[in-house]
Order: structure tokens, then sequence, then C-alpha cells
């Protein structure tokens, strides 16, 4: 008889693992998302150590078109000035078959859902509450549906709610007091940065990382700003004092 496995949440983790399971006769699989349908916001990058490649090609994420994906070579460390601090090899984590790997989160995530059944997906679904009866686990969802599985996987996320359930405790991310704002560029804001490789500034109070993220020269930006989250932040005065002040070159970045 085959095990049920349900996979609380549709991100990266969740559809990782729900590929990985999904031909194995053993076991039926079933991925429940919150959400009406999965997060493909435009833009965003994603880095992949070789280790997560390696689980990756497992469900065939080396067939993935090679413009779609870079390889940054090095880690190199700026200071506000631009100047070369230093840098890591990132090649040296390397092997032929699994290399550090750069790519749009929204290619990453569409590559993960087509590689699954449409009936291994169910959307709008909430879990509510989970009690085990006798070796068997029932999820009730919000909607008022329920489910009664073998094995629970949750990777609902940082924010993650059904950790909370399960443990019957609140479950709260420590939140260090940081910030972090995103873009993504087409041209490197400084002549000297290297677009093949990961670029580390950094500044007082805020660092800024950018990377290539496919071959057609688009890059992500992540800007790190110490700074506690609110409703009425103003954006551009926080990026005019805490980067622009210390670093010219991305006055057009943002
Ligand atoms: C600015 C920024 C940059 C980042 N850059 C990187 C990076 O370069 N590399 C990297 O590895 N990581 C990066 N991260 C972290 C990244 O977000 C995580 O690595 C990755 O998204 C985690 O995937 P996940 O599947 O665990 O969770 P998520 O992507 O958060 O997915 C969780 C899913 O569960 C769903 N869900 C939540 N609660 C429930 C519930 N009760 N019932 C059902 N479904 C639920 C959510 O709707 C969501 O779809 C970055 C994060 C930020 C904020």
């Amino acid at each position: 008889m085959k095990k049920k496995i349900a996979v609380i949440g549709s991100g990266i983790a969740g559809l990782t693992i729900a590929n990985l399971f999904k031909n194995n006769l053993n076991f039926e699989i079933m991925v429940y998302e919150k959400e009406k349908t999965l997060s493909l916001e435009e833009g965003y990058g994603i880095q992949l150590a070789p280790n997560s490649v390696s689980i990756l090609n497992k469900i065939g994420l080396s067939s993935l078109d090679n413009k779609e994906f870079s390889n940054p070579s090095n880690l190199n460390f700026y200071s506000s000035d631009n100047h070369k601090i230093c840098d890591l090899n990132l090649s040296r984590f390397n092997s032929e078959e699994f290399k550090y790997t750069t790519l749009k989160r929204s290619v990453l995530i569409e590559f993960l859902k087509n590689e699954l059944f449409a009936n291994n997906l169910r959307f709008g679904k909430e879990v509510k509450k989970i009690s085990q009866i006798k070796e068997k686990l029932l999820i009730n969802f919000k909607d008022n549906t329920n489910d009664l599985v073998d094995f629970i996987v949750i990777s609902d996320g940082v924010f993650s709610n059904t950790k909370s359930i399960v443990e019957n405790k609140s479950i709260q991310p420590v939140y260090n007091g940081s910030i972090a704002i995103r873009t993504i560029l087409k041209n490197l804001p400084v002549s000297n940065y290297d677009k093949n490789s990961i670029s580390l500034i950094m500044l007082k109070n805020s660092h800024i990382v950018i990377y290539p993220i496919n071959k057609k020269g688009e890059l992500n930006v992540v800007c790190i700003i110490r700074q506690k989250l609110s409703n009425n932040i103003d954006l551009k005065a926080l990026i005019k004092k805490e980067i622009i002040s210390q670093n010219k070159k991305f006055r057009k970045s943002f």
C-alpha cells in the first residue's frame, strides 16, 4: 500500500521534495499551498551552491537552457570607494558536474512546477490543525477540507505557521532589524566590478550584493540596510542616506 505524503508550502523547498518523490511508486505525494497560485514574481535572483545543484540535477535541472543561468567564478569584496578588498574563489567548490549557479527565482520555480503533475498541487489550502489518529495524521485546512496522510513535510517558509501548529507554541523567526531592497540592472554601476562574479560592496550600516542571473546580461541587486521595518519608511530618503551618500556610482541604480 502506498504511503501518502503531504508537503505544506509550494516554495523552492516544497516543490523540490515533491519532485524527488514523484516517481517513487511507494509514495503518493501532494503539495498544499495557501496562496491561489505559485509566486512567479519576475526578477529576483537565487544563488545555488553546488550541493543544491547536485540535488536539483536529480530532477533534471541540468536540462535547463544554458542562457537561463550563470556560474559566477568569484565572490569579490569591495570598499565603499570601489576598491577590491579581497576575493573568494567560488569555482574551487565546484566539480565538473555541479557548479555554483545563479538564476532568476521565477525560472527555478517554473522548472520545478513543470516537472510536477497538475494533480500533485493543490492551491488555496492553508493548514488549520494537525492531529494524530492512530498511525495517521489528519490535516484540517481553513477551507474546511481535510486529508489523512502518513507523513507531513513542513516547508512553509521562514514565517512558518505550520511549525507552530505542530509544536503547539508560537515559533517566530528572530528579526535582526534589517531590510532588503532588490532590483535588476542591465549594466554594472562600476566598471571595475566583474560581471561574471558576485560583487559584495561593504558600506557603513549596509551592504550591496550584485550577481549575474543569466547570460542575457541581467544582474540581481540586493541591498541590505540596517533599518527596522515599518509602514512609513521613505525608501528614496533611506537609499540616499545609506547608499548614495557613500557611493555616488549607485545614483542611477535604484
Ligand atoms: C531579499 C532576499 C534574497 C534572498 N536571496 C536568496 C538567495 O540568493 N539564495 C537562497 O538560497 N535564498 C535566498 N533567500 C532566501 C529564500 O527566500 C529562501 O532560500 C527560499 O525562498 C526558501 O524557500 P522555501 O521553499 O523554504 O520557502 P518559501 O519560498 O517561503 O515558500 C513557502 C511557501 O509556503 C506557503 N505557505 C506558508 N504558510 C503556509 C500554510 N500554513 N499552509 C500552506 N502553505 C503555506 C507560502 O505561501 C509559500 O509559497 C533570499 C531571501 C530574501 C528575502
